[in-house]
């Protein structure tokens, strides 16, 4: 097990296979890489799935128990059901985070491949609004959906990214999931500026949760990040607010491979990268190390002054009556 200075065990691997992407939603951090590709454009720098798979081996060498894949869009890769199927091997707990626009043709492959879940991103199921933000259709997005619930690739995550442009649209998100009988389970993710910019789209956070909470049958809170998880009509809502959050930072167990081959201690940062290609084994073990040793709380250590989480900036939040 790989332990940082502040305590944190490492248990999970996020690895982004490819920076390309079909979709341009208006907030995208692209795992804090930069601007994302057009799907057909050039990508010789891609790790390979024997890459993928080396790496994951070393990982759960390290006790890493789960990867998620991502990107970009990890369905422009035409390979990801051969990744899956290297990764399933060595670590089991395998899911994919997508856009969903591709899903529904290739979820009984990846499901046959051994993927476990998938969080499929939403940010509103109003297809106007969908399109204003995702620059792309809702609609094979849903046939995606349920295309993985046909297949067991159950419960299902819809990710919907909380801002100024989609607070209006969490009531209807909420009976969505809510009419899903348990197929669905809904994470709210609080928009982060860092990486993109426009710090007032932001929307106060705390004031979703408060409402959140006065709905809800029941509140717990998940070891990964201290989330808090709201049971809404039998149905799981999470909310991830990372943002000017010291607890989620001290409770991060995440590290990162990005789409060419470099670990990555924190989301947040880029002077953090460490190169594996090209390694052997023990240099890859040694890279491990490295990243860990060097993996601090990115609110509270790396960043120590920052905006209190009540932000005046944060727009005050009007939701719709339900
Ligand atoms: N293309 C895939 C997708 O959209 O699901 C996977 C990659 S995407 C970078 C991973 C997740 O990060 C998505 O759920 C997306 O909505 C979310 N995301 C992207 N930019 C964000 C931002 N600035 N703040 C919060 N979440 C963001
Ligand atoms: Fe970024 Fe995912 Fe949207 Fe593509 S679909 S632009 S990777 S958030």
């Amino acid at each position: 097990m790989l332990v940082d200075a502040f305590g944190r065990e490492v248990t999970d691997l996020r690895i982004s296979v490819t920076k390309r992407c079909n979709f341009g939603c208006v907030y995208c951090h692209d795992e804090g890489l930069g601007p994302i590709l057009r799907p057909r454009s050039p990508h010789e720098d891609e790790i390979t799935p024997e890459e993928i798979e080396r790496t994951v081996r070393v990982a759960r060498e390290f006790g890493i128990r789960s990867i998620k894949f991502t990107g970009g869009e990890p369905l422009v890769r035409a390979d990801m059901e051969d990744i899956v199927a290297r990764t399933v091997n060595q670590i089991p707990d395998v899911s994919m985070t997508t856009n969903g626009s591709m899903l529904a043709r290739r979820a009984d492959a990846l499901r046959s491949a051994g993927l476990k879940r998938v969080n499929v991103s939403i940010d509103a199921v109003d297809p106007k609004a969908f399109h204003d933000i995702r620059k792309g259709d809702l609609h094979p997005v849903l046939e995606g959906v349920r295309a993985a619930i046909r297949v067991g690739l159950v419960p299902v995550k819809l990710n919907m990214v909380v801002f100024k442009q989609t607070v209006e649209h969490i009531p209807a998100m909420l009976d969505f999931v809510g009419d899903s009988h348990g197929q669905l389970k809904l994470q709210l993710i609080q928009f982060m500026p860092e990486l993109v910019d426009p710090h007032d789209w932001a929307v106060d956070i705390d004031a979703v949760k408060a409402w959140l909470a006065r709905r809800a049958e029941k509140v717990l809170v998940r070891e990964m990040h201290h989330r808090h998880i709201y049971l809404y009509n039998g149905t799981e809502v999470e909310v991830v607010d990372p943002v000017y959050n010291e607890e989620f930072c001290l409770n991060c167990h995440r590290i990162r491979l990005t789409h060419d081959g470099k670990l990555k201690g924190c989301l947040n940062r880029s002077d953090d990268l460490i190169p594996t290609r090209g390694l052997d084994d023990e240099g890859l073990r040694a890279a491990f190390r490295k990243c860990v040793a060097e993996r601090v709380p990115y609110y509270g250590a790396y960043i120590t002054q920052f905006p209190s989480r009540h932000a005046e900036t944060a727009v005050p939040i009007e939701f719709p009556a339900t």
